[in-house]
């Protein structure tokens, strides 16, 4: 097992009892990573989307991991998830975007809001790893507010009819189905509601690839049009007109797994500081015995202290959420604790890839060396999935009271 993942359990058995089942998942996803990392690197210094990601993930059953037995998962708690992920993020974010989206934002989204024949259809085959996901919110116009989102649905017989382009979309170029926010047409105030759409419906195309990214290269981020796309009553994915609910609900489970993502961004700076440390030579000695470069690794050292306590905390509250998803006064403190988590981790992933590019030197710039590609892949953190002023309206309004939401 890779020693900070190890130290992370280790540290852990203070709050929770790691089963059997649990470590072997765990270990599971070490292997993963390990197979993963050889061409996660070809592809990043290509410019490619990564696909042995899905391949690999379907070997070792990551696309199981938090999703109940009853629907072919793992049933793993979200502490579990978290640790999988930011075992995940000391790779670079560009298969753990993918993992996000298709674990968090799509798979507990069906789980949670899916009827029966949608956790046949789509649920069931993403969980075997047979099919991608994608979830699209941003349009061009919009991203902070989705309540003001443009893509539209109207009624039409027995059906809807869904227009509009969805904007940055991870998995958006290779997914299978979509889960997709749209607005009922003429109803500005309200009635914006989430369906399920196939990628291979007539009126469904990917209009552009965005491969000009400052980071995550292997994975793929796409705009997606939907062009008089007809999709069925069975395809309304939770109640017509709540999809913001069904959006927040999301998002909600999608800011825990970035926090992790980024707890494993600094576990992957520290790791690669450690080694350049001790090998690198300067004025006659290793690095490492510079004082100053001492620093640059107690700071990440510290930042890693401080990115993954909240990070834990909120995955044990989520835990207690789980089990009385009714209970608004849990919802409300698990909300608090993934904007807590994700504001805080973002900013120390951010900060301690910049430590980590200083240690490596002029080597740190180049996307050669690790802490080059996790230094570019953090700066996204500070922006999807609700961005840092985003994070700190919500932790404001949520201390404030009703009648604070300064964001809406
Ligand atoms: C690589 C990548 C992958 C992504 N994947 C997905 C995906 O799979 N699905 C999806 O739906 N979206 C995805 N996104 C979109 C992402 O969630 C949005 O970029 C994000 O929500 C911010 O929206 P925006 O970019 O439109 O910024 P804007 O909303 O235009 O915001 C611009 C700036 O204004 C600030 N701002 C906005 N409103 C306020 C306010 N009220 N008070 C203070 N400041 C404010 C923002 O914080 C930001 O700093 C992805 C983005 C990227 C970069």
């Amino acid at each position: 097992m890779e020693k900070l993942l190890q130290q992370d359990i280790d540290d852990l058995g203070y709050l929770h009892s790691f089963s059997d089942e649990e470590l072997k998942v765990l270990e599971n996803v070490d292997k993963a990573v390990e197979e993963l990392s050889v061409s996660e690197l070809e592809c990043y210094l290509k410019r490619e989307v990564n696909l042995e990601g899905p391949k690999i993930a379907k070997k070792y059953g990551l696309q199981r991991i938090p999703i109940k037995k009853e629907y072919g998962g793992l049933g793993m708690p979200p502490l579990v998830s978290t640790l999988a992920k930011m075992r995940c993020g000391q790779l670079g974010l560009g298969f753990s975007s993918y993992l996000n989206v298709q674990l968090f934002l799509t798979e507990m989204t069906l789980q949670r809001w899916g009827s029966d024949e949608q956790r046949a259809k789509y649920l069931k085959p993403a969980v075997d790893g047979d099919s991608i996901l994608a979830f699209g919110l941003t349009e061009p116009d919009v991203g902070s507010n989705p309540a003001s989102m443009k893509t539209s649905f109207e009624s039409k017989g027995g059906s809807y009819v869904i227009n509009g382009t969805k904007y940055l979309i991870t998995n958006g170029e290779r997914a299978n189905a979509v889960i997709v926010f749209a607005r009922e047409k003429g109803n500005p105030d309200g009635g914006i509601t989430a369906f399920l759409v196939d990628t291979k419906s007539e009126g469904f195309s990917v209009a552009m690839e965005l491969r000009e990214k400052m980071g995550l290269f292997t994975s793929d981020t796409a705009m997606l049009e939907f062009d008089n796309l007809e999709v069925s009553e069975e395809n309304v994915l939770g109640p017509r007109g709540k999809g913001l609910h069904v959006a927040y609900s999301a998002l909600l489970n999608g800011r825990l797994g970035i926090a992790a993502g980024c707890v494993g961004i600094i576990e992957g700076c520290l790791n690669a500081v450690l080694d350049r440390a001790r090998e690198r030579v300067q004025f006659g000695k290793p690095i490492g015995k510079h004082q100053l470069i001492q620093k640059h690794i107690a700071e990440i050292r510290q930042n890693l202290e401080m990115a993954r306590w909240p990070t834990y905390f909120a995955a044990v509250r989520k835990a207690e959420y789980e089990k009385d998803m009714d209970n608004r006064e849990l919802l409300a403190e698990m909300d608090l604790r993934a904007s807590l988590a994700k504001k805080i981790a973002s900013r120390f992933a951010f900060e301690s890839a910049d430590h980590a590019v200083q240690v490596f030197g002029g080597f740190g710039y180049s996307l050669l060396s690790p802490v080059g590609r996790l230094f570019c892949d953090s700066r996204v953190t500070r922006i999807y999935e609700g961005s840092d002023e985003i994070q700190e309206l919500k932790i404001a309004s949520s201390l404030l009271g009703k009648g604070f939401e300064a964001f809406e």
